[in-house]
């Protein structure tokens, strides 16, 4: 499989399939390939009869800078995972293909970034939002694939496609976990021995908290939760929130309407993770 480094040969690749029968799916990755993604891929070559998947580590996405110089990258690696699957686009670009100058467009998506990581990291959807209305505008697909273990962002991609009128379905799918319950990340490539053993408690944490709602008020519940993990030496809890599946908001009281959803990013060392889980009381 050789990877198509330039929009313009992407375009080129792609003008054959556009004008085929047949739906052509996407899935926008940064790369450092687990099975998380390989089940996005999955999917798509299972439901489209083309695929097509980035790997680009989008700058304006990271608000530190030691994030973005340590976020793994291994491109033949990555090639080498997709190897047995149908692929019929590798696109793999450099930064400057992308941003050829640099990108200034401003987004709002009401509350919906404006809340857990659109504050603990600032500019990070913005950053998401530049990159992915410009893969959708270069590759044109018609279904695209994103992982729930990235919730928000997901709320964020489809008030992003409804936004500027993006002919593209988003399908959801669902959050790929380690044996042990840690939910698949490329960033936990990063973690020691020591701190991969801690990083368990942030899904023990979020399954206890799954299975006390109900028993204590909502605040309460995130606040045993978090002080139950940051009792681990090696995690530090940036927030735990339980939150409406649709908007995003803080629930406050387990008899609202609406499905809920608990949401955590904890930092261990400086390797930075997220995760979430469905609440029913
Ligand atoms: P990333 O390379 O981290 O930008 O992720 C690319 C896509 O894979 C995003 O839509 C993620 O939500 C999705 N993804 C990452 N990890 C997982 C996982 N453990 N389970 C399901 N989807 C995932």
């Amino acid at each position: 499989m050789v990877p198509v480094l330039t929009v313009q040969e992407a375009g080129k690749q792609l003008k054959s399939l556009w004008q085929e029968e047949g739906s052509l799916g996407f899935i926008p990755t940064m790369g450092a390939l687990h099975e998380g993604h390989m089940s996005l891929i999955r999917r798509s070559v299972n439901e489209n009869q083309f695929t097509a998947v980035s790997i680009f580590v989008n700058p304006t996405q990271f608000n530190e800078k030691h994030d973005f110089d340590h976020y793994p990258r291994n491109l033949e690696t990555d090639l080498e995972t997709m190897a047995s699957f149908p692929i019929d686009l590798v696109f793999a670009p450099g930064s400057s293909e992308i941003y050829p100058e640099p990108d200034t467009r401003v987004f709002d998506f009401g509350g919906l970034d404006k809340t857990m990581e659109g504050l603990h990291r600032p500019g990070h959807f913005n950053g998401v939002a530049q990159v992915v209305s410009k893969l959708f505008d270069i590759i044109r697909p018609d279904r695209a694939y994103f992982g729930e273990k990235d919730f928000q962002q997901l709320a964020v991609i489809r008030a992003l496609v409804r936004q500027l009128d993006i002919p593209v379905e988003i399908i959801a799918c669902p959050i790929i976990r380690e044996a042990d319950g840690l939910a698949m990340s490329s960033r936990n490539k990063l973690l020691t021995a020591g701190q991969r053993t801690a990083a368990t408690g942030v899904s023990k944490a979020l399954f206890r908290a799954r299975d006390l709602a109900g028993t204590l008020p909502v605040d309460k519940l995130q606040e045993k939760i978090i002080h139950l993990l940051n009792k681990h030496p090696l995690v530090e809890v940036e927030y735990f929130k339980i939150v409406d599946r649709e908007n995003l908001q803080q629930v406050s009281d387990w008899s609202e309407a609406g499905a809920k959803i608990g949401c955590i990013a904890a930092q261990i060392g400086k390797v930075r993770l997220i995760d979430n889980i469905n609440i029913s009381s």
